[in-house]
């Protein structure tokens, strides 16, 4: 049995806003998994209906096993960390970290020991005697996350906790999380936008779109079989290129900027989208052949250890990834030789996945 499970749970607005439609998924005892997924998907609307402060539409919510739609939010073993941090002003900070393990009836010495812990985790013992309103927005958002890591609840909801600080300090926090929750073993759900914090924290991923389930998977499974082009785009930055074809029946597909060779194709003929990453992508001088697709360089973009390429084609623009020792000048003609063996296929009108790279099950 898990600690939580979500089964076809939906949520529409007044209004009719459809923020979330039937999203199922689970989570043990000691699993991170990542809700991912951009702006507006869905993502905090499914987290306040699990904490119990969004009515539920459809669908039911269980923790460990029982159904909680109607529990109120005290009523439920859950702590919360949200982008806003709602901490109570006239307390200290270490107050604030207290109060709730107070109220859970908690040893003094326990109380103790698990404010300074938290606090040295998320590096806050120097403003425990400060009061909310003099710490910066980074610092509020690490007392916000203290405090709902402190009381070690059975489901731990972290919603983009670590938004408001800079990239440093988010990498060295993430490891502390981490570590944090291997201790307490709570099944936790974590928020974000960023899919380098997703693969790094969690151990199953949730992507999200418009409401819906796009994908669960590690981080392999999305990079490498993507259910969808949706996907296929979201992860991987600069994101995976994307061109217009049609299957010729003998594992080829033919773009307007030349042929695509070796794939693993569904048989038949018809329309057919290929996709492939920047990094698969390598920049030749013009020549005729498979897999060679002919294009004239927009700009190179110098990344210190590689250059990003923009290159105009027949197909559209095309991003690939290259060598920095060898930058090719604007309007220079150029073959891009895709690595079609990591090539990826989808549905042009459903944008699902119809086949991946050689060797992968889809
Ligand atoms: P995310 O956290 O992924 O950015 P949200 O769950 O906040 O997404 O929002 C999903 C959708 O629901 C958005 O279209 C948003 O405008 C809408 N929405 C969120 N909260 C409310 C609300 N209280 N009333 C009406 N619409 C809402
Ligand atoms: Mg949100």
């Amino acid at each position: 049995m898990s600690r939580l499970a979500l089964d076809s749970v939906s949520k529409v607005y007044p209004g009719g806003v459809r923020a979330v439609r039937g999203v199922s998924f689970e989570c043990g005892e000691g699993d991170i998994t990542a809700l991912l997924g951009p702006s507006g998907c869905g993502k905090s609307s499914t987290m306040r209906m699990i904490a119990g402060l969004e009515s539920v539409t459809g669908g039911e919510i269980r923790l460990n096993g029982r159904r909680v739609n109607e529990a109120a939010p005290r009523e439920r073993n859950v702590s919360l960390a949200f982008e806003s941090y709602a901490l109570y002003s006239p307390l200290t900070v270490r107050e604030n970290l207290a109060f709730p393990l107070e109220s859970r009836g908690l040893s003094r010495a326990d109380v103790a020991a698990r404010v300074r812990r938290v606090a040295e985790a998320l590096r806050l013992t120097d403003v425990l005697d400060e009061k909310p309103a003099r710490l910066s927005g980074g610092q509020a958002q690490r007392v916000s996350l203290a405090r709902a890591l402190a009381r070690n609840p059975d489901v731990l909801l972290l919603d983009e906790p670590l938004s408001h600080l800079d990239y440093r300090l988010r990498v060295e926090l993430r490891a502390r999380i981490r570590r944090l929750h291997d201790e307490g073993g709570a099944a936790t759900i974590y928020v974000t936008h960023d899919q380098e914090e997703a693969v790094a924290l969690a151990d199953r991923i949730v992507v999200m779109n418009d409401g819906e389930i796009q994908q669960i998977g590690d981080a392999d499974a999305l990079w490498n079989r993507p259910a969808n082009r949706f996907v296929a785009g979201f992860l991987g930055s600069p994101s995976m290129n994307f061109m217009p074809g049609n299957l010729d029946g003998a594992g080829g597909v033919s773009t307007p900027a030349g042929r695509v060779s070796g794939l693993r194709t569904p048989p038949g003929e018809g329309r057919i989208e290929i996709g492939f990453r920047p990094e698969d992508v390598a920049v030749d001088s013009p020549g005729d052949g498979d897999n060679r697709l002919a294009g004239t360089v927009v700009v190179g973009e110098y990344q210190g250890d590689h250059c990003v390429l923009t290159v105009d084609t027949a197909g559209g623009r095309v991003r690939a990834v290259t060598p920095a020792d060898r930058e090719p000048a604007p309007e220079e003609p150029v073959s891009l030789v895709v690595d079609s063996a990591r090539a990826h296929l989808f549905d042009p009108e459903t944008g699902a996945a119809v086949s991946g790279p050689r060797g992968a099950v889809v």
